[in-house]
């Protein structure tokens, strides 16, 4: 394809993008795709000459098209949200178009100093005080494993990258049962070793960590003559939106010297709205956070935001320089690929930018309070009902349930149901388990999601529910 012909068909593309979203909602939200049909479609060889754009285009509409869950539907009630707002798939055009690599200042200033001035815009609108430096890492187990490796590093006065861990005394991470697994992923990979992952129990409505019982086991571990060496939180776990008690676990780890970090992948959006931020009480003392603006907030997948009270510690974590990496003569500027795992860096401060001039703090804050307040009234209806149960009361917008039946297996009942539902394409929901059993999560976040596609998950829930067989 030549240059010459890319406006035609860049305007094409954006033509087929405006309409897509415009009506994704007719569509079923699950692909409905057997497994290996897109396999079998695709030639088993790659072309050995050029095929023309329109060939190609086609094929991505009659290939690929049906085969893909639609993500941006109004009513994915599923998993967490990965929004793509209009301003946001905007910017990621203009940054695909100019592609940069922004893993040093000078590879990209524009892209450096935009990413410091977006990641401080991102800290106010959190409510989180000055001093806390950002950076945007590419996922928020990135996020993790980068501040597990801190942790790591602080606990062995900066030897363990140098040394290894053979022959160090068993470092201990302390984290509830609701944490995401990239924490499990993040200290297999720092090699702190899954057995040295302890899980302190949850107590109350939130299912937080219940912090005595976290003194409890650092003491444990002290006696057994072990190294307590972190504190990993959760602020809106993914099953039930779980949120630990942050500022009774921080007074803890602030008494042993624990290395917090806080996993708010999720509700950290919500944070842009202050009265939600009773949810993480004492923040301010952490001394390591990550939200993906990529779920609730808007922002075109992927991009993570991950703040830090001493972006020294990461850095004296994670920089390496060889030669080439050098920026000599260039004093107080920073190289963002010095504060995340992988060196190569996209252009991602862009669709935050674009994003929050676009709507405006005021504009996300009321799309968030609004799938809030929906969830809730749909909660409130659905708990009315006498053949569904609420097992998990709303966080933010996530609840959990079950529909019971005389006589029948929960469990069964509700792997069933979830699964006609889905089938029927109308809405998109996920199970988990709640001590044990499972439940039905119901999350409501798409960004062009209104209230009457929220109410129609009644209709659908219940109507399948009961005509189940
Ligand atoms: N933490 C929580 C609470 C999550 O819900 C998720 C994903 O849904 C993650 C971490 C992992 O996020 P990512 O896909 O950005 O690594």
């Amino acid at each position: 394809m030549k240059w010459e012909e890319f406006a035609d068909w860049g305007r094409r593309v954006a033509d087929w993008t405006q309409d897509y979203h415009l009506t994704v909602g007719d569509r079923p939200v699950r692909a409905r795709t057997e497994p290996g049909a897109v396999l079998s479609a695709l030639p088993a060889t790659p072309p050995e000459t050029p095929e023309a754009m329109e060939d190609i285009f086609r094929d991505f509409e009659d290939i690929v098209m049906p085969g893909i869950t639609h993500w941006q539907h109004p009513r994915f009630f599923a998993y967490f949200n990965s929004n793509a707002s209009a301003p946001s798939v905007l910017a990621e055009f203009l940054a695909s178009a100019i592609a940069p690599q922004c893993m040093l200042w000078q590879t990209s200033p524009a892209a450096t100093e935009m990413e410091t001035r977006m990641m401080d815009w991102l800290r106010q609108a959190l409510g989180l005080p000055e001093g806390f430096a950002g950076v945007i890492q590419d996922s928020a187990s990135s996020a993790t494993l980068a501040a597990v490796l801190t942790l790591r590093e602080k606990a062995l006065d900066w030897q363990g990258n140098h040394q290894g861990l053979f022959g160090q005394k068993p470092l201990r991470v302390y984290c509830s049962s609701e944490v995401h697994t990239s924490v499990d992923r993040a200290i297999w990979v720092a090699g702190i070793g899954q057995d040295n992952l302890v899980r302190v129990p949850i107590k109350g409505d939130w299912r937080g960590m219940d912090p005595d019982a976290l003194e409890a086991a650092i003491e444990a571990d002290l006696a057994a003559g072990l190294h307590p060496a972190g504190l990993i939180l959760c602020v809106g776990g993914t099953g039930t939106g779980a949120t630990d008690p942050v500022d009774r676990c921080l007074d803890v780890a602030e008494r042993y010297g624990l290395y917090n970090h806080v996993d708010a992948a999720w509700a950290g959006s919500a944070m842009i709205c202050p009265e939600f931020r009773h949810y993480w009480p004492g923040i301010a003392r952490a001394d390591s956070i990550v939200f993906n603006p990529h779920k609730w907030l808007g922002v075109q997948f992927d991009c993570s935001a991950h703040f830090l009270k001493n972006p020294d510690d990461l850095v004296r974590t994670l920089a390496i320089q060889p030669e080439y990496l050098k920026t000599h003569g260039r004093d107080g500027i920073i190289n963002y690929s010095e504060w995340s795992v992988p060196l190569g860096r996209r252009f991602r401060a862009l669709k935050l930018w674009f994003l929050m001039r676009s709507y405006g703090m005021e504009g996300l804050r009321q799309r968030l309070r609004n799938h809030i307040a929906w969830s809730g009234a749909l909660h409130n209806r659905l708990a009315a009902e006498p053949d569904f149960e609420i097992v998990t009361p709303p966080m933010w917008s996530l609840w959990t349930f079950r529909y019971l039946r005389e006589g029948v297996d929960p469990d069964e009942l509700n792997q069933r149901l979830v699964n006609a539902i889905n089938d029927d394409g109308r809405i998109y929901l996920t199970q988990t388990r709640v001590d044990g059993a499972l439940v039905i999560r119901f999350q409501a976040g798409q960004f062009e999601t209104t209230e009457a596609d929220v109410m129609m998950a009644f209709d659908v829930i219940t109507e399948i529910a009961r005509a189940l067989p």
